[in-house]
């Protein structure tokens, strides 16, 4: 395929608020000249952040689905290949956070973190796979988190071993679909300021006060949901398309 990403689809899921990630990234790939797949739980939300990109001049639909549902990612991805084109461009974004002392952790809420974080990637992927096999050309974008990688506090367990097995499943997916055009990396966020952050902050979940771990960063400031789209901008790009595998860190140098 010779369009690359400008004139692409792309499908964001967990797109639906407009202070996350999601809708960072869906804004900056509208404004690479992307039309995008505002994908998330909440339909209203989603629909909200497409009709803010289309009046910026941008395309976008939102489309209501739970990741977690087979069914309803396979129909959004069709109404997005019907209205918009098939997708080259997937970026893994929705999840859910989950914090409880391990030791009380439940069946239920190990089960619903493997669903939304890992299993909802897998499903997105298997869905929108086909129209990148088809193009000779694609994005795949999933974003962990800097717990998945460092293992960040235990009360997390559940919620870093989801993103731990999107880390992996990234390298997988890479080593298969790298003969095939298709490249497949990760974003793994540090501590940035969106509204699931927010809301560690304001139940003050954290282990030490969240200013004190935030001081021990080289830089010691939250990230922005700007900083994610940026990198994920970098991936989805025709430039970085020898660039596979990859995990990037977009945390201020933080390392635990
Ligand atoms: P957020 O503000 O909570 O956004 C997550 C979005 O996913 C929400 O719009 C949510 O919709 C949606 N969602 C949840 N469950 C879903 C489901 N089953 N199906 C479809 N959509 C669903 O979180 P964020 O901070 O922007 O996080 C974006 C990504 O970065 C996530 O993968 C997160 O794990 C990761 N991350 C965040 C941080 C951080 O510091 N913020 C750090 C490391 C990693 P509703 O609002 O309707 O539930």
């Amino acid at each position: 395929m010779a369009e690359g990403k400008a004139g692409g689809v792309a499908l964001v899921t967990g797109a639906g608020d407009p202070g996350g990630m999601g809708a960072a990234v869906a804004r900056r790939f509208a404004k690479d000249g992307m039309a995008v797949g505002i994908l998330d739980l909440n339909g209203g939300g989603a629909e909200a952040v497409a009709a803010e990109i289309r009046a910026a001049g941008g395309r976008a639909i939102g489309l209501a689905a739970d990741v977690s549902d087979r069914a309803q990612v396979r129909a959004a991805v069709a109404r997005l290949r019907t209205e918009l084109g098939p997708v080259h461009v997937l970026v893994n974004n929705a999840a859910i956070e989950g914090w409880c002392a391990f030791e009380a952790l439940t069946d239920e809420q190990w089960d619903a973190q493997m669903a939304v974080n890992l299993k909802g990637a897998f499903i997105a992927t298997q869905e929108a796979l086909p129209d990148m096999q088809a193009a000779g050309w694609g994005r795949i974008i999933n974003i962990s988190a800097l717990g998945g990688q460092t293992g960040g506090v235990m009360d997390m367990t559940h919620y870093n071993a989801s993103k731990g097995g999107m880390i992996a499943m990234t390298r997988s997916l890479a080593v298969g679909l790298g003969r095939q055009g298709i490249t497949v990396n990760s974003v793994s966020p540090g501590f940035i300021d969106t509204p699931m952050a927010r809301r560690a902050i304001e139940e003050d979940l954290f282990p030490m006060p969240w200013t004190d771990i935030l001081a021990m960063y080289p830089i010691p400031r939250l990230g922005k949901a700007e900083d994610i789209a940026a990198a994920c901008a970098f991936f989805a790009s025709e430039e970085a398309g020898y660039i596979t595998a990859q995990l990037l860190g977009v945390n201020g140098g933080a390392t635990f």
